[in-house]
């Protein structure tokens, strides 16, 4: 089986520059970005989906979402931001290693409250 891409990236095994990372989860940006500073927040460990997250590592997914979050804001001069997570192919997950999309968001950039389509 060959395996899973975000594994490989957790792993070091392919170089991708961390926006931030803690014990058991950090941020990179998308490779196919569907607005400025679309990035994923993914877990080092390879779980599934947000189901398979054990719930002892919750603080740690909490801390990467808000300093990804504050990381992304700064750079991108952005006012908010969403977080969105498909889980399971009837949600459009495709990469089936847990992650979260995160996007930056400014007023008047045209974009929704739901972001991937
Ligand atoms: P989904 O599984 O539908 O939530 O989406 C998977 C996301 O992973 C897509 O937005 C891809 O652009 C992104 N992606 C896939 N491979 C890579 C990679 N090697 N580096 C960064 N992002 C990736
Ligand atoms: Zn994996």
């Amino acid at each position: 089986m060959e395996e899973c891409i975000f594994c490989k990236i957790s792993k070091g095994e392919i170089n991708v520059e961390k926006i931030y990372e803690n014990k058991e989860f950090f941020s990179i940006p998308d490779a196919n970005p569907v607005g400025e500073g679309h990035s994923l927040i993914i877990s080092k460990e390879h779980f599934e989906t947000t189901l398979d997250i054990p719930n002892k590592v919750g603080p740690e997914l909490l801390d990467c979402i808000k300093q990804t979050a504050k990381k992304l804001m700064e750079k991108y001069n952005s006012e908010g931001f969403n977080i969105t997570n498909n889980n399971f192919e009837a949600a459009g997950q495709i990469v089936k290693h847990v992650h979260f999309h995160m996007l930056p968001r400014k007023k008047g950039d045209g974009k929704r409250g739901i972001f991937l389509g």
